[in-house]
């Protein structure tokens, strides 16, 4: 009986690991054999603003940015810059830049407290920052910081020095070096840096970029791709998907502050062929008169996400758009920080029929199930929590060998925290969250650090935070809390405004395990069931 679960995407063809490369590098080396990207493509546009950048320029930038911090900031290899920026069209050229350099990127949420990146910055020792005139003030004074939004940063984009002379005498990175420093809560409360190499980011694109959806040879070439972005680029997920995206030579339209007009406008000027959306955003588009203002001819493709959609809806929406395809899947793939947000994904239609999983297990990983209480793996149809491995998997969190050890077995297996089953045909299902973790759209909510700063209050006796969902189902685009005290102005100011208390409720004791740990799955039974009221 199968107990390890294998990808059954074809196989992958990685650089040789001891082939010194960067993820720069890599990337470009897969731009260059695009045979429908010119320099004058565009990569990147900023809906908001309107700005774009074509593949020329950012090329351009990438290697004049590098330079320029090579030469005159000194940032060598191995040195950490910590990113705290909204997303922006500097925002990828720095990325880009700082890992041809083989200096290792920490981009967290501009959201984030002041007392979170002053944390953030604790984990990952950075040499440097990168920050706007909106975040820079939470940084502590003696970082050295570059203010991504003034004339000092446009001037180092636009050194008109010799790029080949540069790429001579360029740093050599190699695979196993450090790329990136991500923050997650992992399986426990506490934030974490999540290392990531560059191999680990490597297998991620090179799995993306060679597996891909067939196309129908009939229905002749398909249009150049433009994708609305809507992922944070802080983000794992986004980080990748930009990587990924410059390495096929596509196009990504981002905006800051989603809006429905400037979103139907962005349609049709940049021709977007991908937009990921939720129900309602589809409901806005079948009841909107907006939508018959502009060209939306482009459209092919809807990834809806999140709740299920009726089938009343995607009918009338056929009638109104019938030349786009509606792909309804729970999320677009599974994955976590740890993986490089490697995990499943959905390839094609077929297999986006499969309602309730997250698709398959991606390119080069291997899984297990396993039996929480006995460490026993488990056959396709039982559940249990899930571990992966594979070469996107990270090297472990920056200086918590402890919390390494916990999560990475030492065979190489990443304990997900997730409980999950894979059907006879490999897919896989997520049925619930073994870890203490809250999902608010894409960002963490560890509940043990709200309840920590809770219990710091002396007028609070004692306080849980739970999912207002349930775990993941719905957690992930809905959240509230209870705590049983008046909570929501207290934590307000100390964490980001996502991590939020949404809700409170009052009960005369919380339950607890002997051991004196929350019994929170209980809290969640009763919440569900309506029996914590508010
Ligand atoms: P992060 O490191 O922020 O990406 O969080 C990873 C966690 O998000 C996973 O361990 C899951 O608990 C959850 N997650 C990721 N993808 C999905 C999905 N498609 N459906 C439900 N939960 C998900």
């Amino acid at each position: 009986e199968t107990k390890t679960y294998y990808s059954l995407r074809p196989n992958v063809p990685l650089p040789p690991p001891s082939e010194p490369l960067s993820i720069t590098q890599y990337a470009l080396y897969l731009l260059r054999s695009s045979t429908t990207t010119t320099s004058a493509t565009t990569f990147l546009v900023d809906a908001t603003t309107g700005e774009s950048l074509s593949y020329g320029e950012f090329l351009r930038q990438v290697h004049s940015l590098a330079r320029s911090l090579k030469t005159r900031y000194s940032l060598s290899k191995n040195d950490v810059a910590y990113i705290l920026s909204l997303a922006s069209l500097h925002v990828p050229v720095l990325y880009f830049s700082l890992l041809s350099l083989g200096v290792v990127i920490s981009p967290a949420n501009p959201l984030s407290s002041t007392s979170e990146v002053s944390h953030q910055i604790q984990l990952s020792k950075p040499s440097i920052a990168f920050a706007t005139s909106h975040t820079s003030y939470k940084l502590p004074s003696n970082l050295r910081t570059i203010l991504m939004d003034s004339p000092e940063f446009i001037s180092l984009l636009n050194q008109n020095e010799d790029v080949a002379d540069f790429a001579n005498s360029n740093m050599t990175v190699y695979q196993s070096d450090p790329a990136a420093i991500l923050y997650s809560s992992g399986t426990t409360g506490k934030v974490k840096g999540v290392l990531l190499s560059h191999l680990n980011v490597i297998a991620i694109i090179a799995g993306y970029y060679h597996v891909t959806e067939e196309t129908d040879p009939n229905e002749g070439p398909p249009p150049h791709p433009v994708s609305f972005f809507t992922l944070p680029m802080f983000h794992v997920f986004g980080f990748f998907m930009l990587v990924r995206a410059a390495s096929k030579g596509e196009t990504l339209v981002f905006m800051e502050r989603f809006d429905f007009k400037k979103m139907l406008k962005a349609v049709e000027n940049y021709r977007v062929t991908y937009m990921p959306v939720s129900p309602p955003l589809i409901v806005a588009f079948i009841n909107s008169k907006l939508t018959d203002k502009y060209d939306l001819s482009s459209l092919q493709l809807l990834g809806c996400g999140g709740a299920p959609l009726g089938k009343e809806v995607t009918l009338k929406f056929k009638e109104k758009f019938p030349n786009v395809e509606i792909r309804q899947v729970r999320q677009l793939g599974y994955g976590l920080t740890e993986t490089g947000g490697a995990g499943s994904r959905v390839i094609g239609p077929d297999e986006a029929e499969r309602h309730g999983s997250v698709g398959r297990l991606a390119e080069l990983m291997e899984a297990k199930i396993v039996d929480p209480a006995t460490g026993e793996a488990l056959p396709p149809g039982q559940k249990g929590e899930l571990w992966l491995r594979g070469p996107t998997i990270m090297k472990g969190y920056v200086g918590d060998d402890k919390a390494t050890s916990e999560t990475v077995h030492l065979e190489g297996w990443l304990k997900t925290g997730d409980l999950c089953y894979f059907d006879s045909n490999g897919f896989l299902f997520i049925v619930d969250r073994l870890k203490e973790l809250i999902k608010y759209k894409a960002y963490q909510v560890p509940p043990v650090e709200l309840e920590h700063l809770l219990h710091s209050n002396p007028e609070i006796a004692d306080a849980a935070v739970i999912p207002y969902n349930g775990y993941w189902k719905g957690d992930v685009h809905q959240m509230g809390t209870f705590v049983d005290t008046v909570a929501e102005g207290l934590i307000l100011k100390q964490v980001a405004p996502y991590k939020k208390i949404r809700r409170v409720a009052f009960i005369n004791s919380i339950p607890k395990s002997t051991a004196g740990k929350i019994l929170r799955r209980e809290l969640v039974t009763h919440a569900i069931s309506g029996n914590l009221s508010k």
